[in-house]
C-alpha cells in the first residue's frame, strides 16, 4: 500500500480547465476550496471528484522490467538504466541521434516535458513531440500564423462578461464542466446568447438559444455565412478593422461574391437561422468563440474553420478585449504546458522556433549544448518511421499502440524498433512491445507545474509516494539525463527545473514557485506584475504587429453525405471518468455508437446491436444507440474508445 495521502493542494489531472483539488480523508475523494484560481467556489465536476479513484494499486507497475528471452522480467533500476544507456549510445553511434524518437505527454508536468525536450536536444535531435498538437494542430497553427500565439486569447473568468457565445466543435458542458458551469452558464443565465454549432445535440446544446447542426465537414461554410451576413448588414466594427487589421478590401470583395443560399444548401443549414445568429454575434458588445477539436480539418494543414473564425472575430472587433476572443478549450490537462515547455519538434520552450539562431543561442547559454537547427518530424511522422529511419524510441506516459495512426501499422513499427523504452504507470498495449519498462508515478504522486487552458501556471504537489520501487517521472528523467548526457541534469527538485524554464522560456520569465503558491501565474507575465495578462492582443498582437490580416477561406465541395462513410465525432459524456492519471491507462467509458435513424436504417443496424466500426487506422466493436440528436452523416463515439479509429484531421468510418 502507498503511504497515506496528505491533505495537500494539487491540480485535477482530468481536463485542461485546471481546477484545484485536495484529498478529503472523510470521503476518500477530491474536494475543492474557496478562492482557488479556476474553481473559485471550490466546485468540482463528477470527474474531478473521482480523481483519486482512478487506479487500484494492483494495476500499478512497481518494478522496472526488462525483456529477456522474449519476456519482460523485473530488474533493479541500475540494470534497466545500464541497458538504456548501452542501447541509446549504440543507436546514436550507428545511426546518429535522429534515429531516436521522444514521444512526450500532455498530461505530464511542465518540468517533465521540459526535461524530456532537453534530453532529446542535448542528445542532438529535435525528434520530440507530444499529442497536444495532434488535437488542435490546424487551429493553433492558424492562430500562431495570424496572431503570433496559439494560446487562448482570453481568460475563462472574463467569459462571465460575454454577450454572445459561439461554441463550435466543442461540448464544454461535458468536456470542461467547471469552465462551462461556473463561467459560461452564469453569463447565459444572465442574458447572454449562446449559439452552438455542432452536428450532434449534446449537453451544451441544452443551454443554447440557437443550435446549428451543419453537415459534417462544413463548419467553415457556416462561419463564412456569419461573415457574409455581418458584411451585408453593416455590422462590421469599422474602427477596429481600420486600426487593427489589413487586407480587408480584398477579403470583403471575395465575400461579396459568395452566394449565401448555395453555401447554406451545401452546409445543410437554414440560411435564415444563420443570419439571425450572425446578427446577434455582430451586434454584441462582447462576443466570444469557444472552439474545440471539432473545428480541425480533414488534415493538419486544413485550417479553414479556424481561419474563418479568426476573420469573424477581426471583422467584429472581438480580439484584445475582455469577454471576447478565440477561446480554445483543450482536453488534456497540460496540453498548453507541454508545448510551452518545448516538447515540440519545431519549437524550443516558449514557442520560439528551433530555426531561430538567437533562440538556440539563448538555450545553449543555459544548457551548455546548442539544439539542432532543423525542425524534427511531427509525432505522426516519427511513428511512421518506426523500424525505418527511427531505430529507438522513448515513450513517456503515452500509448501510441492505440492512440496513433493505424493500430496494426503502429504495432508493427513498435515491434521493428531496435529498442523501445516506455515509462508508464501500468501495462499498456505499448509496454507489450517494450524492451525496458520503467514504473512511474501517477498525478497525485507528482510535484511540478501544469498550465491550463487560459495560460495559468499552477503547482501540483505530491500527496503520496509511488508504490514499490516506482519513481516519479522527474526523478527518472534526471537520472537518464545524467547517464546519457552528463552535466545539466543535476536537479534537486522540480522547483529548480522550473526556475531554469523561466530563464529559457520568455513567456514564463518572472514566475516562481513562491509567487504561484496555491494560486497561479499567467503568461505572458510582465516584469513587475503580480498577475499575468488575462487578455492577449490588446494594443498589438503577440507577434508585435499592430494589425492582423484577413485570410480568404477555401470553401471546397463537401461530399460527406454521398458516400458510404460516416464522419466520426468524438467527445465525452457527463459523468465519465475517461482520462487518467498522468499515465496512459484509461478509466470507465461507454462503448456506444450514436447514429441517426436514417443512417442506421440505410445500414440495417438496430438499436442495441453490436457492430464493428472501422476507419483507415483501426476498428472497434460498439453498441448501437439510435438517436435523432446526431446529424445524419455522422456518428458519435466516446473519445476514450475512439482512439484506435483516429488519424490526423477528420476521421471517416464504416459500419459492418
Ligand atoms: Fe477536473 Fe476538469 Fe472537472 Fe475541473 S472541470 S474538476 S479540471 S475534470
Amino acid at each position: 500500500m502507498n503511504e497515506p495521502r496528505e491533505d495537500t493542494k494539487s491540480i485535477c489531472p482530468l481536463c485542461a480547465v485546471g481546477c484545484s483539488v485536495r484529498y478529503d480523508e472523510t470521503t476518500g475523494r477530491a474536494r475543492g476550496w474557496p478562492g482557488a484560481p479556476v474553481n473559485a467556489n471550490g466546485e468540482l465536476c463528477p470527474k474531478g471528484i473521482a480523481a483519486f479513484d482512478v487506479f487500484d494499486d494492483e494495476d500499478r507497475l512497481t518494478r522496472p522490467l526488462m525483456r529477456r528471452d522474449g519476456d519482460l522480467e523485473p530488474v533493479f533500476w541500475n540494470e534497466a538504466y545500464d541497458r538504456i544507456e548501452r542501447e541509446f549510445e549504440r543507436i546514436i553511434t550507428e545511426h546518429g541521434p535522429d534515429a531516436l524518437a521522444f514521444l512526450g505527454a500532455p498530461h505530464c508536468t511542465n518540468e517533465e516535458n521540459y526535461l524530456f525536450g532537453k534530453l532529446a536536444r542535448s542528445l542532438g535531435t529535435n525528434n520530440v513531440d507530444n499529442r497536444a498538437r495532434l488535437c488542435h494542430d490546424s487551429t493553433v497553427s492558424a492562430m500562431e500564423e495570424r496572431l503570433g500565439s496559439g494560446g487562448m486569447t482570453n481568460s475563462i473568468a472574463g467569459l462571465t462578461e460575454t454577450g454572445v457565445f459561439l461554441i463550435i466543435g466543442s461540448n464544454p458542458a461535458d468536456q470542461q464542466p467547471v469552465a462551462f458551469d461556473s463561467y459560461v452558464r452564469p453569463a447565459v443565465n444572465g442574458g447572454a446568447h449562446l449559439i452552438h454549432i455542432d452536428p450532434r445535440a449534446n449537453t451544451t446544446t441544452r443551454l443554447a438559444d440557437t443550435h446549428i447542426a451543419p453537415r459534417p465537414g462544413t463548419d467553415a461554410l457556416v462561419v463564412a455565412l456569419f461573415v457574409k451576413t455581418i458584411l451585408d448588414e453593416g455590422l462590421v466594427d469599422e474602427e477596429f478593422v481600420a486600426d487593427r487589421t489589413e487586407e480587408f478590401a480584398a477579403f470583403a470583395a471575395a465575400v461579396g461574391e459568395m452566394d449565401g443560399e448555395t453555401l447554406a444548401e451545401r452546409a445543410g443549414v437554414d440560411s435564415t437561422k444563420i443570419q439571425a445568429a450572425a446578427r446577434a454575434f455582430g451586434g454584441a458588445e462582447r462576443a466570444a468563440v469557444v472552439a474545440g477539436t471539432g473545428v480541425e480539418g480533414d488534415d493538419p494543414d486544413d485550417s479553414a474553420t479556424a481561419d474563418a473564425l479568426l476573420n469573424l472575430l477581426l471583422l467584429t472587433g472581438n480580439l484584445g478585449k475582455r469577454g471576447a476572443g478565440m477561446n480554445l478549450f483543450r482536453g488534456l490537462n497540460n496540453e498548453q504546458g507541454a508545448c510551452d515547455a518545448g516538447a515540440l519538434p519545431h519549437q524550443l520552450p516558449g514557442g520560439r522556433p528551433v530555426a531561430d539562431a538567437a533562440a538556440r543561442a539563448k538555450v545553449a547559454d543555459v544548457w551548455g549544448v546548442e539544439p539542432p537547427a532543423a525542425p524534427g518530424p511531427t509525432e505522426i511522422d516519427l511513428v511512421r518511421g518506426f523500424g525505418e529511419e527511427i531505430r529507438g524510441a522513448f515513450v513517456l506516459g503515452e500509448n501510441p499502440a492505440v492512440t496513433k495512426l493505424g493500430t496494426e501499422n503502429v504495432a508493427r513499427g513498435l515491434r521493428s524498433l531496435d529498442f523501445l523504452l516506455v515509462q508508464d504507470v501500468t501495462h499498456t498495449e505499448t509496454t507489450a512491445h517494450a524492451d525496458v519498462v520503467l514504473p512511474a508515478g501517477i498525478w497525485s504522486e507528482k510535484a511540478g507545474t501544469v498550465t491550463n487552458i487560459d495560460r495559468q501556471v499552477q503547482r501540483m504537489r505530491a500527496l503520496e509516494s509511488p508504490p514499490g520501487a516506482a519513481r516519479s517521472d522527474f526523478e527518472v528523467l534526471c537520472a537518464l539525463g545524467e547517464r546519457l548526457v552528463g552535466d545539466g541534469f543535476d536537479y534537486e527538485n522540480p522547483q529548480e527545473v522550473f526556475a531554469e524554464l523561466t530563464d529559457v522560456n520568455p513567456q514564463y520569465a518572472g514566475m516562481s514557485y513562491e509567487g504561484i503558491g496555491t494560486g497561479s501565474q499567467r503568461w505572458p507575465f510582465p516584469a513587475g506584475a503580480d498577475e499575468g495578462t488575462d487578455v492577449l492582443h490588446r494594443g498589438e498582437f503577440a507577434n508585435g504587429e499592430r494589425r492582423a490580416p484577413f485570410v480568404p477561406v477555401p470553401l471546397g465541395e463537401s461530399s460527406d453525405e454521398d458516400t458510404d462513410e460516416l464522419v466520426l465525432l468524438t467527445g465525452s459524456r457527463s459523468g465519465d471518468v475517461a482520462a487518467t492519471t498522468m499515465g496512459s491507462g484509461m478509466g470507465r467509458v461507454d462503448e456506444t455508437l450514436t447514429i441517426h435513424p436514417a443512417d442506421a436504417d440505410a445500414r440495417g443496424v438496430a438499436d442495441g446491436e453490436r457492430v464493428v466500426v472501422e476507419s483507415a487506422t483501426g476498428r472497434v466493436e460498439l453498441t448501437v444507440e439510435i438517436s435523432e440528436s446526431i446529424r445524419r452523416g455522422s456518428v458519435f463515439v466516446h473519445a476514450g474508445i475512439a482512439e484506435p479509429l483516429l488519424g490526423a484531421g477528420r476521421t471517416h468510418v464504416r459500419i459492418s
